[in-house]
């Protein structure tokens, strides 16, 4: 059994697929003098498949993509595998020393190595990597080893890696994963948040999961409590069928509710949205009674593919997001990418601190003709009246009028064209810097509505990494800082009359709600899967008794001491909802 981070709730039960991500591993083995005739031959046949390996992928990308940088990598490696260095040196050692072709390669590549580290022009020396991408292949060749990819995945599986990255998750969307367990993450890092969006139950933060466990093994996740059995006994497997089949009753009891307003017995309404990363996910968040989409995470759109999508495409993508959703509301946030989304066509120097580097709205001033054609696609998909505009980490004023004016520039564009868009478009700012938090008042005079996201400002308020398993610990939305911080904003919000969401996963915390009302925001978007719960504990209790309830934990001087009033209250007022969702396991 394994103890890690349960990130997306509900129990799967099923068969282990392991998505290799690590070297190669290889031992050094001796032959026979009689054997290395036959060794020599075993590499030069991986070899050999190596090169009608490159060749087909070659020709399957030639087919799809126009841009020719993929097909030159591609030569490149295949120019490596025909290096008669490369191959004589091998065949040489496995004469000479007498050991597997496994170890001879390896041996050989470390020499090629060492040359590369040694030469001063920086180009040739990153050349390094092409080589080592190379020799793995022939060494996976070898010993006959496939690399495993998630599009691979025919049948039902539970994947097992070491991390995994949103753009890999994402790739889980129209596969057959039933969930996912990995050694590496935090709960509010994008894999997870990807997890709860496809509904996929996920544990991370496992530490060394991924070298314990074969493909084909047994498996069960139970993404609630964030626990894993590899190889479950009889007794285990009957206990998690039936914590299964009451998982799934307790979501269908509470879908019931899906029509219902998110009301206070004494008649406080609160407006719940849902998060979304495709727009083909809003049949889901209305069917779990999402009143609109609080957070388009935009960038999804861009990820896993070779060619940024042009303005024409985007604007479909938009338009037709618009009209499903119409009478609804949607918020479009600008692409955010950075920190742990990354994605090729942006990041081309790699940064020693991503996530204070040119991330969100940073990258998107930096990369104005991208911005621009965001925005112009936002909206002229506008039309319907129902899309907003929010813009990520703006850490102050001055960062929020440059994104207004280009704002301004591409609608009067528009209008020069004659082309029709919502002239009354709302643009938010989210919440999610300490600078941007503390000159709320600031900010508030020059946009529309606020939009707190968590995540990221617990992360910057408290200097831990949200992915870092490491210091998840330190991770607490209970912390009286970003109490604090949030009621201030809220205040802030109040005071020019403008309205404030939340769309960081704390707004779809149960464990958080009763304070969230009782800190007054009007607006909790979050993935669909925990509206109908939120739902449910809204339209238990009274505005009173959720002011009565944060004003006793802002009183408290830690975030332990927050956390234990505070479950203490759920689990007593909410038993069978803190049952399932394991009050002990939430921070
Ligand atoms: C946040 O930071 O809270 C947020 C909602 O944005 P993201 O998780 O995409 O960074
Ligand atoms: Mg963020």
């Amino acid at each position: 059994m394994f103890k890690g981070i349960g990130v997306s709730p509900g129990i799967t039960i099923g068969s282990a697929f392991l998505v290799d991500r690590w070297k190669t591993r290889v031992e050094k083995t001796s032959i026979k003098k009689d054997e290395t005739a036959r060794e020599i031959a075993r590499f030069k046949q991986a070899v050999e498949l190596s090169k009608e390996q490159l060749c087909q992928i070659k020709e399957k990308i030639s087919r799809e993509i126009k841009d020719k940088t993929y097909t030159y990598i591609i030569d490149v490696h295949l120019l490596i595998l025909e290096d008669q260095t490369l191959i004589d040196e091998t065949t040489q050692l496995i004469k000479k020393e007498r050991v597997s072709a496994e170890w001879a390669l390896e041996q050989v590549l470390i020499h090629f190595a060492s040359i590369f580290d040694g030469i001063d022009d920086e180009y040739l020396r990153e050349r390094k990597s092409d080589v080592e991408h190379v020799g793995e292949r022939i060494k996976k060749n070898l010993i006959g080893h496939k690399p495993k990819s998630i599009e691979e995945i025919k049948s039902d599986v539970v994947v097992i890696a070491h991390d995994l990255t949103p753009a890999d998750t994402m790739l889980m969307h129209k596969g057959k994963v039933k969930g996912f367990a990995t050694d590496l993450g935090g709960r509010t890092s994008h894999t997870a948040i990807m997890a709860r969006s496809l509904e996929i139950p996920a544990v991370v933060a496992l530490n060394n999961i991924s070298s314990q466990v074969k493909t084909g093994d047994p498996i069960i996740v139970d993404g609630s409590e964030g626990v894993v059995i590899v190889k479950p006994s009889q007794k285990e497997f009957t206990k998690y069928l039936e914590k299964q089949r009451k998982f799934i009753y307790f979501e269908k009891e509470l879908l019931k509710l899906r029509d219902l307003p998110a009301e206070t017995l004494d008649g406080y309404l609160l407006e719940l949205s849902a998060n979304i990363e495709f727009p083909e996910e809003v049949h889901s968040i209305i069917e779990h009674g999402a009143e609109g989409v609080g957070l388009y995470r935009t960038e999804f759109l861009y990820l896993n593919r070779p060619t940024l999508p042009e303005e024409e495409e985007q604007q479909q993508v938009y338009k037709h997001l618009a009209e499903q959703l119409t009478p609804l509301t949607a918020v479009m946030r600008i692409m955010d990418f950075g920190g742990d989304k990354i994605d090729p066509h942006f990041n081309s120097e790699p940064e020693t601190n991503p996530v204070l580097g040119l991330r969100a709205i940073r990258l998107a001033l930096k990369r104005e003709d991208l911005f621009r054609q965001q925005l112009s696609a936002i909206l002229r998909a506008s039309i319907y009246k129902n899309l907003r505009i929010l813009f990520p980490l703006i850490s102050g004023v001055n960062e929020l009028r440059q994104a207004k004016q280009i704002l301004n520039s591409v609608k009067a564009d528009l209008r020069a064209k004659k082309i029709p868009f919502d002239e009354e478009i709302q643009v938010g700012v989210m919440i999610e810097v300490p600078s941007a938090a503390i000159t709320a008042d600031l900010l508030a005079k020059e946009c529309d509505f606020f939009s707190i996201g968590t995540n990221d400002l617990i992360q910057y308020c408290i200097a831990i990494d949200r992915g870092n398993q490491h210091v998840a610990y330190l991770y607490e939305p209970l912390h009286p800082a970003v109490l604090r911080t949030i009621k201030s904003v809220i205040s802030a919000a109040n005071n020019e009359g403008i309205w404030v969401g939340m769309c960081g996963e704390m707004a779809g915390d149960p464990m958080c709600t009763m304070i969230l009302l009782g800190l007054e925001i009007d607006e909790l978007s979050m993935n669909a899967v925990s509206i109908p719960t939120v739902k449910r504990i809204i339209r238990s209790i009274r505005r009173e008794e959720a002011a009565e309830l944060t004003y006793h934990a802002l009183s408290l001087t830690n975030a332990k001491e927050i956390e234990r009033f505070v479950n203490q209250e759920m689990s007593r007022r909410f038993p069978n909802i803190f049952s399932i969702v394991r009050a002990e396991d939430r921070f």
